[in-house]
C-alpha cells in the first residue's frame, strides 16, 4: 500500500498471509480534512486467536535462530524505513495529523530503534559472575518469555511500534500486534515491511481492529507478556488484571500531567520556548506534553506576558507544509474532550487568558473545514491541590498558569502534587536547582532547560506512579520480553 487512496478493504497479516477475516469494516480518516483514507476490516476474536496461534506454532523455531540471524530481518527493515523516509512522514502525518516535521520525526525514531535492537544482538546478553567455589562457573542468561501482545496508540503510530516489536523480535519472541483503530495504514504499512523482509510466517502477525482486539490479545493465555502503550485507563486495567495472572507480565506506558518549573533566575527565551514546544507542539497530543507551567513569582508576570502573546498568534494549518506549527486534533470525540477539560477549568475558577479552542472561520486552512481543528487555551488558576483541571491529563493544547513563591522545594512539591509521573522541565541558571529536581521530582523523563519533549532509544522510556507500572519503554523493554536464568555449572 502506498501514498494512494484505494477501493480495496485491508485486512490482517495472519501467518504469514492477508486475510480479511469476518469483522466490519472501519475507515481510516485524515483529521486535518475529514477525508477517507482508506478501509479496513476490524479484528475479531476469530483472527485475534489465529494470530495466537500462529505465533505459539513459531516461537520454538524462532528461538533457536541467533540473535544475528534474528537481526537480519529487522536490519532490512531499517533499511526500508530510511529509504522512503519522507513518504512514510507524510503518511503518518495524513493519518494523524502530526506537522510533516513530526512525522518524519516518527520513522526516524522508528528507525534508531530498530538499528538499537538489531545492534544490540551483537552485545553481551547475561553476566558472567564469580563463583565462591573453585571449579564453577556461575552466569546470568537471558531467554526470550514467547508470544508478546503489543498494543500501541495512534499519537507515533510508526516509533512506537518498533519500541515494542523490534527488541521482542530480536530477543527471541514472536508477536502478535494490534495497531491503534486512528491508524491502520501506518499499521498496514509496517506488516508489509515484515512480509517483504521476509520474516518467518507465524513471527510477527497484525490485527487490525479497536479495543476489543486489544482485550482478546492480552487476556489470552498464551501471551506471555503484553507490551502497552496509551491511556492510563485501559493501561491500569491490563495492568491489574492480565499482570496479575502467574507466568504472566504486562508493562504498561501510559500519560502524563507533566508540569514545567521556571525558577527565578531562568533565561527567559529558554523558558518561553520549552513551554511553547511542549505544550503546543502536536496540538498538545504527546504524552510527554506539558499542561503545568509552574512558575517562580518573580519573574511571573514576564513569562505570563510573553507565552500568552505567543499563544494568541500560533497559526494552526496543513500539517503537510512544512512551515505549520499546529495541526489538527486527532477525531472528532477527542475534540469534545479537550472542549470538556477547558469547561471544567472554568467551572474551577480558571482566569482564562487564551480561549481559541473554537476558531475562526478564517483561520482554518482552506479545503480543510471539515478538520478536527482547535486552538489553544491558556489559564492561570491558584495552586490547589484536588483540582481535577490540574490532576487530569487532557492530552490537548490546554495549559495551567501557576505561580508559587518561596524556593526550589516548593515548585517541585507543586510539581509532584499529581497522581501522574511521566515527565517534567525545569528551566533555571542554577545547578543547585537543577540537580534538587532531578532528584527530587517523581518522573521518569527530566529535562533541563529544554523543551519537555523528546525521547532517545538508548535511554529508558517511562514514567513513575499513575505513568507506568515499572517496565520503561525503549531499549527497558528488553526486561520485560526476557527472562533471566541463573545458570551454575561444575567445571571441576
Ligand atoms: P488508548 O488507551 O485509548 O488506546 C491505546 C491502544 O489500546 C489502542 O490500540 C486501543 O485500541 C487499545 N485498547 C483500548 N481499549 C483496550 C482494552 N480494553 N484492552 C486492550 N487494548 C485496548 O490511548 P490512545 O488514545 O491511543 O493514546 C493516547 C494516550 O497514550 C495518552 O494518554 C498518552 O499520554 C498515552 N501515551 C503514552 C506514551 C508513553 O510512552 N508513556 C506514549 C504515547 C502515548
Amino acid at each position: 500500500m502506498s501514498q494512494q487512496a484505494t477501493e480495496q478493504v485491508y485486512g490482517h497479516y495472519i501467518g504469514g498471509e492477508w486475510t480479511e477475516g469476518s469483522g466490519d469494516t472501519f475507515a481510516s480518516e485524515n483529521p486535518a480534512t475529514g477525508e477517507t483514507l482508506a478501509t479496513f476490516r476490524r479484528g475479531t476474536a476469530a483472527e485475534v486467536d489465529r494470530a495466537l496461534a500462529a505465533a505459539d506454532e513459531a516461537f520454538e523455531e524462532w528461538r533457536e535462530l541467533s540473535y544475528i540471524d534474528r537481526a537480519e530481518y529487522l536490519w532490512d527493515i531499517y533499511h526500508e524505513l530510511r529509504e522512503r523516509h519522507q513518504e512514510l512522514g507524510e503518511i503518518v502525518t495524513k493519518e494523524c495529523g502530526k506537522e510533516i516535521s513530526e512525522g518524519k520525526a516518527d520513522v526516524t525514531e522508528a528507525w534508531h530503534m530498530v538499528e538499537w535492537a538489531a545492534g544490540n544482538a551483537r552485545h553481551p546478553h547475561g553476566d558472567v559472575v564469580p563463583s565462591e567455589v573453585a571449579g564453577k562457573d556461575s552466569y546470568m542468561r537471558r531467554k526470550p518469555r514467547g508470544v508478546v501482545g503489543c498494543i500501541t496508540p495512534w499519537n507515533f503510530p510508526v516509533a512506537i511500534p518498533f519500541w515494542h516489536m523490534a527488541i521482542a523480535l530480536v530477543e527471541g519472541n514472536t508477536v502478535v500486534w494490534k495497531p491503534a483503530e486512528q491508524t491502520p495504514w501506518c499499521g498496514q504499512i509496517i506488516a508489509e515491511m515484515f512480509e517483504d523482509a521476509g520474516i518467518p510466517d507465524g513471527v510477527f502477525n497484525m490485527v487490525q481492529g479497536f479495543g476489543d482486539a486489544g482485550a482478546a490479545i492480552t487476556d489470552d493465555e498464551r501471551v506471555d507478556t503484553v507490551l502497552f502503550t496509551g491511556s492510563a485507563e485501559v493501561g491500569h486495567e491490563i495492568a491489574d488484571t492480565v499482570g496479575g495472572e502467574p507466568g504472566k507480565l504486562a508493562a504498561c506506558e501510559m500519560g502524563g500531567k507533566n508540569g514545567i518549573v521556571v525558577t527565578e533566575n531562568a533565561d527567559m527565551d529558554t523558558a518561553v520556548h520549552s513551554a511553547v514546544m511542549s505544550s503546543f507542539k502536536t496540538t498538545g497530543q504527546r504524552c510527554v506534553s506539558s499542561e503545568r507551567l509552574i512558575v517562580h513569582e518573580d519573574v511571573y508576570d514576564e513569562f505570563k506576558e510573553r507565552f500568552v502573546d505567543i499563544a494568541q498568534d500560533i497559526a494552526v494549518g496543513d500539517p503537510l507544509e512544512e512551515s505549520t506549527f499546529m495541526g489538527p486534533a486527532i477525531e472528532a470525540d477527542h475534540v469534545e474532550k479537550i472542549r470538556r477539560h477547558n469547561e471544567l477549568a472554568r467551572e474551577e475558577g480558571a482566569n482564562v487568558l487564551v480561549d481559541r479552542f473554537e476558531l475562526e472561520d478564517s483561520e482554518i486552512p482552506d479545503d480543510h473545514e471539515d478538520g478536527h481543528w482547535v486552538g489553544p487555551f491558556v489559564y492561570e488558576i491558584d495552586y490547589e491541590s484536588d483540582l481535577r483541571c490540574l490532576n487530569e491529563e487532557c492530552f490537548g493544547p490546554h495549559v495551567a498558569l501557576l505561580e508559587y513563591s518561596g524556593t526550589i522545594e516548593d515548585a517541585v512539591e507543586i510539581h509532584n502534587d499529581t497522581p501522574y509521573g511521566l515527565a517534567g522541565a525545569i528551566i533555571s541558571e542554577d545547578y543547585r536547582q537543577l540537580n534538587y529536581f532531578r532528584d527530587h521530582a517523581d518522573i521518569g523523563l527530566a529535562y533541563a532547560n529544554l523543551p519537555c519533549i523528546g525521547a532517545e532509544v538508548q535511554l529508558p522510556f517511562g514514567g513513575v506512579k499513575k505513568s507506568g507500572n515499572g517496565y520503561p519503554s525503549a531499549r527497558e523493554a528488553i526486561e520485560a520480553v526476557t527472562e533471566r536464568t541463573a545458570w551454575t555449572m561444575n567445571n571441576a
